[in-house]
């Protein structure tokens, strides 16, 4: 789902940002404070923010995650940015694991048994 605008919350110590398509954007109030909240577009932010940033954002305000309130969808994208450098340096030490602990003439065996036991099985069953 794109997203062309958020909402800010205007009270001070609030400051909740809600996201939403432009139509459900009308007449909301803050789920937050129940205060009063304006309309921002968001090219109007310095940084591009990324659907799944933003989708973060809805999520925490939906589970109510009071303790992430205070992030910003484009703080939220600094967050998700690194949490996708961990991956990519964790995949690839998982990767170079498989490929170190994989020994084919074990898994050659292991797959003959489990044939020859897969086999003796449908000879029970059909038999
Ligand atoms: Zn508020």
């Amino acid at each position: 789902m794109k997203y062309n605008n958020h909402c800010e919350c205007m009270d001070e110590n609030c400051r909740t940002v809600i996201v939403g398509p432009d139509t459900r954007l009308d007449g909301i109030s803050c789920p937050r404070c129940g205060g009063p909240v304006f309309v921002k577009p968001l090219q109007d932010n310095k940084k591009k923010v990324s659907d799944r940033a933003l989708y973060v954002r809805k999520e925490i305000l939906w589970k109510n995650k009071k303790h992430c309130f205070d992030l910003t969808p484009e703080q939220i994208e600094t967050v998700l940015s690194i949490g996708d450098e961990y991956n990519k340096k964790h995949s690839y030490v998982n990767d170079l694991k498989c490929t170190i602990n994989i020994d084919s003439k074990e898994l050659a065996r292991l797959v003959s048994e489990h044939i020859k036991r897969e086999e003796k099985r449908s000879v029970r069953f059909n038999g």
